[in-house]
């Protein structure tokens, strides 16, 4: 009952994110589209939709089921010492965004990561769409790394439902084209990841693409020493040196990126 009831949350937030930030680019929009919005709209929501339905066909509630078991069974590193629930929430949300971090540092340094990784980054305008827009190979490995880490953590679906759903916002967040007063990106920036940081990630310059990679938080970016933050916003080009053509950027030709001939 429980796990329906959060799968409903989720939902709803990811649904309620999409219409409330769409809006909001509506009104107060970054820069003007260079493509048609329309067109990228239809093939970033197709892709989500296909994902969507073949992930719950074949992973199913794979990541709950596993939240589930380890509660029951008290696995895990967090389940070793004793700490207040509230504890273990946060811990669970910010060791979640570390391995993220990691995750999302190697789909760029490692080339079989990035053939998938690289269909995100083709997009030739970032919106509140992008956020969704994944290769489902690359979702199909993130899922059996999230099961991995529910299983070392011993997170439970409150702590996992939290992470996903601060995830869905924070990327949607982070992905739309919105005019965001400067004085909020500067704040935002100290803990947590503005449109601007992100967008440097998806310039088509190399040394900006690899830089920026954190999705909640911002830290793990000042830690590491992969955070860039004096580019001129302006002069950003979204996309893959390569991929240029947004005639060859269809639905069809996304699914299979992976397989083609990499470009840089
Ligand atoms: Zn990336």
């Amino acid at each position: 009952m429980l796990e329906a009831n959060l799968s409903w949350v989720r939902m709803a937030f990811f649904f309620g994110g999409l219409a409330f930030f769409l809006l909001l680019e509506l009104i107060l929009p970054y820069r003007r589209p260079s493509v048609s919005k329309l067109k990228r709209w239809l093939i970033n929501l197709g892709i989500t939709t296909f994902n969507t339905l073949i992930l719950r066909l074949v992973l199913g509630s794979a990541i709950v089921a596993t939240a589930a078991y380890v509660t029951q069974q008290k696995m895990g590193v967090l389940n070793l010492v004793a700490m207040p629930y509230w504890l273990k929430l946060l811990a669970t949300l910010v060791f979640m965004d570390f391995m993220l971090y990691i995750w999302h540092l190697l789909n760029h340094e490692v080339p079989f990561f990035w053939r998938f990784h690289r269909v995100h980054h083709t997009d030739l305008n970032m919106d509140v769409s992008t956020a969704t827009r994944f290769h489902l190979g690359e979702l199909a490995i993130s899922a059996g790394i999230k099961i991995g880490l529910v299983f070392f953590l011993g997170a439970d679906l409150l702590g996992v439902t939290i992470f996903e759903t601060a995830l869905v916002l924070a990327a949607q967040f982070h992905h739309s084209s919105l005019k965001v007063p400067w004085w909020f990106e500067r704040l935002f920036w100290l803990l947590f990841v503005p449109p601007s940081m992100h967008r440097i990630h998806h310039s088509v310059k190399i040394p900006e693409r690899n830089s920026n990679y954190g999705t909640i938080f911002s830290l793990w970016d000042r830690l590491l020493g992969t955070m860039v933050s004096r580019v001129e916003q302006g002069r950003i080009i979204i996309g893959v040196g390569g991929h240029f053509d947004q005639s060859e950027l269809g639905l069809h030709r996304l699914l299979v990126m992976p397989f083609a001939p990499p470009v840089p």
